[in-house]
Formats: structure tokens, sequence, C-alpha cells
């Protein structure tokens, strides 16, 4: 009896600190997201209940009434957000720091959820859809890329596994990268990386811009890609985005208007909402905003301030 109670109270023992144990790391967990969400990272947003694959091809993009802050007590990022985006129109989208340009393109990637409101992918609700089957359908180039400690085809290749050698030397070509690449000691299998040949800023932007030129998804993002560029190889860039990608949807935030002007339409974000929304040419008519951006870029106003001003219409 004794031997079988002395068992008995060290099995209960073992329990009770596996509980703990349990309990401990539910409160780290608990920790963990909190200390996210007070730094702003996204949160781990998971499929929801019934959500089905969103199917590829659909390229437009709707903000239904769409309202978001990163947190609950604080300012609104996006207010009230109302827009419409036909599958195949390129846009362009301007407005000073703060305004609001990064969040509205993190919430159609839905790396955050709107607190009011709806956005819609393919005319699906982004709430609705497999978050794989919404990553195919985007390919997003950020300003900061990353490459892999592997050869350069390698690092453009990771855009679409099944491409062939020749696709990718034609996205690279499209991206204006066939040039520098050609000069690394060994062209296309030259590793680079953290620990491999050191790429310029402006090299990695064009090594993710043919990833995106090599992906074709049906929603092309570039988050000012092109800011490490020169403005004329910017310029002949903008060229192979409109020519080569005629039925995808492309939203690309820019600082430099140039970059921009052969697009269909340009949005001027300011406080979390779309203030001017028009052609490029139309907008530059007007009195506004973007007219008063371009001036100011293009040195009209004896200022050739090389990037976006805040500024005030005129
Ligand atoms: P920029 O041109 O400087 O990149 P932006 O137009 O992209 O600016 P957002 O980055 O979308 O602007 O920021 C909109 C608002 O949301 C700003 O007030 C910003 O401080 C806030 N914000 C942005 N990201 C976070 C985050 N991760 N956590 C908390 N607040 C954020």
């Amino acid at each position: 009896v004794v031997i079988v109670s002395a068992l008995t109270f060290r099995i209960l023992h073992g329990v009770r600190d596996l509980v703990l144990s349990l309990v401990d790391i539910g409160q780290q967990f608990g920790f963990i997201e909190e200390t996210l969400s007070l730094i702003g990272s996204p949160p781990l947003l998971t499929d929801g209940l019934g959500s089905c694959r969103l199917q590829r091809g659909g390229g437009s993009i709707e903000f239904r009434d769409v309202s978001f802050g990163y947190r609950a007590a604080g300012e609104d990022a996006i207010r009230n957000l109302k827009l419409c985006i036909p599958s195949g129109q390129k846009v362009g989208i301007v407005g000073p720091s703060g305004a609001g340009k990064s969040t509205l393109i993190s919430l159609i990637q839905r790396l955050y959820d709107a607190q009011e409101g709806e956005v819609l992918v393919g005319g699906r609700s982004v709430r609705s859809v497999t978050q794989d089957s919404l990553r195919d359908a985007l390919a997003v180039v950020p300003q900061e890329v990353s490459l892999f400690h592997r050869s350069v085809m390698e690092n453009i290749r990771i855009a679409r596994p099944s491409a062939t050698d020749e696709e990718i030397f034609a996205a690279a070509r499209a991206a204006l990268c066939d040039g520098f690449v050609q000069g690394l000691p060994y062209g296309y299998h030259t590793v680079v990386g953290e620990r491999g040949a050191k790429l310029s800023g402006g090299q990695r932007q064009r090594i993710g811009l043919a990833r995106a030129f090599l992906k074709m998804a049906p929603i092309v993002i570039f988050d000012e890609a092109t800011s490490a560029l020169d403005s004329e190889s910017e310029i002949l860039l903008q060229k192979a985005v409109v020519d080569l990608m005629g039925g995808h949807t492309v939203i690309a935030v820019a600082h430099r208007i140039s970059s921009i002007l052969a697009f269909d339409r340009v949005l001027v974000m300011q406080n979390g909402t779309v203030v001017e929304d028009g052609r490029p040419a139309d907008l530059l008519q007007q009195a506004g905003h973007f007219r008063r951006i371009w001036r100011l870029q293009s040195g009209a106003l004896g200022n050739g301030a090389p990037a976006f001003q805040e500024s005030r219409p005129e």
C-alpha cells in the first residue's frame, strides 16, 4: 500500500507539473502575441472556417468602406475607404509619409484584417479565401529585396520554380538585370546573398522585379520597388510593366511621380484616404496635390525636389 501510494503521489505531481508548464507556455504565447501587437507586427492570421481557394484569374481589387487602425484605441491608418480597381488596371499611389499607402497594400495581402468594411480580391473577400491561394494571386516587390545564399538564377527562379532557364533570362532582361548579371564573376551562376557577391540596393531591386516578371501573378504590387534605381532605368521599367503586364493589375507605391506617369490611374492618399483619383494627364490639368508635387519634383517651381514632398493644393 505504501509503495502504491508513493507511486500515485509521484504521478499526480508529474501531471500537476505538466499542467503548470502548459499554462506557462500558454502565458508566454499570450505575452509574445501582446508584444507583437505592441510593436505593430502583423498578427498571424489563419484561414477562416470554410475558406476556399481563390480562383486564379481575376485581378480586380475592391475596398468597401474599409477602416483600419493598428491599435483598437489609436487613430485609423485607413479611413472609410471606398475603391474599385478593375482587373488589368495600372495604378500608381502617391502621398506623404504616413498617408496609409503601405497599409492599403498590407490589407490587400491580408496581413491585417480591417476592423470595418471588406477588402475583395478577384471578387472574393480576402477573409473567405485561403491565404495560400491569395499569395498565389499576388506578386509583391518590396523596397528591400531579400536574397538567398544561392545563385542569381535560383534567386529569380524562386518566384516560379517550374520556370525554364529561357523564361528566367527573359524576366531578367525585362527587369534590366541582364547587364549587371553578365558582369558578375559567374554570370547567372554567381552566388549572392549575405555571404555571396555583394549587390547594390538597385541591383537587388532589379532581382525583385525579375521575380515579379517571372511570376506574372494576376496582381503585381510594387512597394517603392524602384526607389534605388536611376531615373532612366525607372522610366524603362515603367514601360516594361505597361508593355509586358498587359492583362495584369499593377499597383505601384511611388515617391517619384515620373515612375508612374504612363499608368492608367493615380491615387493621391492623405490621412488614410484617397484625396485625388484620376488619369495622370487629367490630374496634371487640375490645380491639386498631384500637379503641385509634379511641379516640385520636375523643378518647375524652382525646386528640383527628388522625392515626394508634402504639399497643399494650389
Ligand atoms: P511611408 O511613405 O512613410 O511609407 P505610408 O503612406 O506608407 O508612409 P503607412 O506606413 O501606411 O503610411 O502608415 C499609416 C499610419 O499608420 C501612420 O500613422 C503610421 O505611423 C501608422 N503605422 C504604420 N505601420 C504601423 C505599424 N506596424 N504599427 C503601428 N502603426 C503603424
